[in-house]
C-alpha cells in the first residue's frame, strides 16, 4: 500500500498544555487551518493524482473500520479549534463519496470557535456529484466550495480525469452550488504542460465575467505515483503572461496574509483570477495548515513522509486535554518548509524517503 505506514503514535505530554487559542510552530507560524480528508477513494483517476496504473482495481483502500467516524472527526475538530483553528476544509479522495457527508458538516458547524468568530467551513470537490449534494450541504451549514476542473474542452477533460467524465456535469455542479449560495465559488485548474496547458486561455475566457474565481495551480511533485517532472510544470508567470496577452491583467493585493493564490484582475472589469505557485514561489513562511488523514494521522506538511497517529489516542481512552496537549507539542515542534527547500535541491527530501499520496491526505 502506498499510504503511510510509518506513523508513530503521538505522545501525550507529561504536563498538560491548556488550549489558549493561539499556538505557534518552531518557525513562529500560527495554527490556523485544518484540512480533513474524509475518504481515500475517488471516482476520478486524474493523471497527476491517482493514475490508473497505480490506483487500479486491486488498490488496497482503507477498510471502513480504519476511517475516523464523524464523531471522532468532530472531536478532533473541537480540539483543534480550542488551539486556534478557524478554518476547516473537507477534502479527500473525493469527499462527496463519503456517505451522509452533510451530517458531518452539520456537526462541525455546531462547534463554537475560540475567538467567537464563526468557523470558516469549506469543501474541495471534483464536482461530479455536487449538483445532487449542493443544497443539503448548504442547509447543513457549509460556507463555500472549491471545485476542481482541469479543462473546458470535453476531450481534454476526459483525458485528465481518465474516467470519461464530462465537463457539462461539473458545470452543472458549479451552477447548483452557486444557486444554493455556496459562494464565492473557486474553480481550481492544475496545469500540466503538454496535457492541458492549451486550456489556460479557454478556461479563463469561459469564467471571465462570471461569479466564479478561477485559479491555476502549478503541477506539484506530491506523492510517489505521478512521475512528476519539472518540465511539466507551467510557471504561474507564464499563465499570467498567456492570459494577459489576450485579456489584459493587473495585480491585486492579497485578501489576507498567507493567501496562497496571487490575485490578478481583468483590466476591463471582468473579474479576477488567481495563480498558485506551489512550485516556483514557495509560500511555506505563512503556512498555517495541519492535515488529518482519513484514518486519523496528522501531517504537518503536504509533502510529509511521515504522519502522526492520532487515532490511537482517540481510541485509547485519553481525554481532550491530553490529546490537545499531544497536538500542541506536534505543532510547536513543526519546522516543515518543503517547497522552499525543494527550490534549493530539487527534491527537498532525504534519499529513499517517500512522500504520502495527495489522494490520501487531500490537497
Ligand atoms: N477530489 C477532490 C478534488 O479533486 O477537488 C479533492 C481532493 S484533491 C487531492 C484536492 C486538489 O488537489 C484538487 O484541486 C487537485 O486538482 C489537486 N491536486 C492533486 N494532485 C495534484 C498535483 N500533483 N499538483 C497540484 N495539485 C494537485
Ligand atoms: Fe480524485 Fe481529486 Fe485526485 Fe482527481 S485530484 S483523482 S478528483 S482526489
Ligand atoms: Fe506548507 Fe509544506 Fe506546502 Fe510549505 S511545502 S506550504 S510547509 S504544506
Amino acid at each position: 500500500m502506498l499510504n503511510d505506514l510509518r506513523s508513530p503514535a503521538l505522545a501525550v505530554p507529561a504536563t498538560p498544555v491548556a488550549p489558549s487559542g493561539h499556538l505557534v510552530d518552531a518557525l513562529a507560524r500560527p495554527l490556523h487551518d485544518l484540512r480533513i480528508s474524509v475518504t481515500d477513494r475517488c471516482n476520478f483517476r486524474c493523471v497527476y493524482c491517482m493514475p490508473k496504473e497505480v490506483f487500479g482495481k486491486d488498490y488496497p483502500y482503507l477498510p471502513h473500520g480504519d476511517l475516523l467516524s464523524f464523531e471522532e472527526i468532530t472531536r478532533v475538530a473541537r480540539i483543534f479549534i480550542a488551539h486556534g483553528v478557524e478554518k476547516i476544509r473537507l477534502t479527500g479522495g473525493e469527499p462527496l463519496l463519503r456517505k451522509n457527508l452533510e451530517h458531518l458538516v452539520a456537526m462541525l458547524r455546531a462547534l463554537p470557535t475560540a475567538s467567537g468568530r464563526p468557523l470558516d467551513l469549506t469543501l474541495t470537490t471534483n464536482g461530479s456529484i455536487l449538483a445532487r449534494k449542493a443544497r443539503a450541504l448548504k442547509d447543513a451549514g457549509l460556507d463555500r466550495v472549491t471545485v476542481s476542473l482541469d479543462a473546458i474542452d470535453d476531450a481534454v477533460f476526459k483525458r485528465m480525469n481518465d474516467v470519461d467524465f464530462a465537463v457539462a456535469d461539473v458545470l452543472a455542479g458549479i451552477e447548483a452550488a452557486h444557486a444554493a449560495g455556496l459562494g464565492p465559488i473557486k474553480v481550481n485548474m492544475v496545469v500540466k504542460r503538454g496535457s492541458n496547458d492549451d486550456q489556460i486561455v479557454p478556461m479563463a475566457r469561459h469564467f471571465k465575467g462570471s461569479p466564479v474565481i478561477l485559479r491555476f495551480i502549478e503541477y506539484m511533485d506530491v506523492g510517489a505515483s505521478n512521475g512528476w517532472n519539472m518540465d511539466e510544470v507551467v510557471p504561474s508567470s507564464e499563465v499570467v503572461r498567456r492570459i494577459g496577452a489576450e485579456m489584459p491583467l493587473a495585480p491585486l493585493d492579497p485578501n489576507y496574509t498567507g493567501e496562497t493564490a496571487a490575485r490578478w484582475r481583468y483590466l476591463d472589469g471582468g473579474g479576477e483570477i488567481g495563480v498558485i505557485s506551489s512550485v516556483t514561489g514557495a509560500f511555506c513562511k505563512d503556512c498555517s495548515r495541519m492535515r488529518l488523514s482519513t484514518e486519523g494521522k496528522l501531517y504537518t506538511c503536504l509533502f510529509a513522509t511521515q504522519g502522526h497517529d492520532l487515532r490511537a489516542l482517540l481510541r485509547g481512552g485519553h481525554d481532550d486535554l491530553a490529546i490537545g496537549g499531544a497536538v500542541a507539542r506536534l505543532w510547536q515542534g513543526r519546522a516543515d518548509r518543503y517547497s522552499e527547500t525543494r527550490t534549493i535541491n530539487t527534491t527537498g527530501l532525504a534519499r529513499g524517503a517517500r512522500k504520502v499520496e495527495m489522494s490520501y491526505i487531500g490537497g
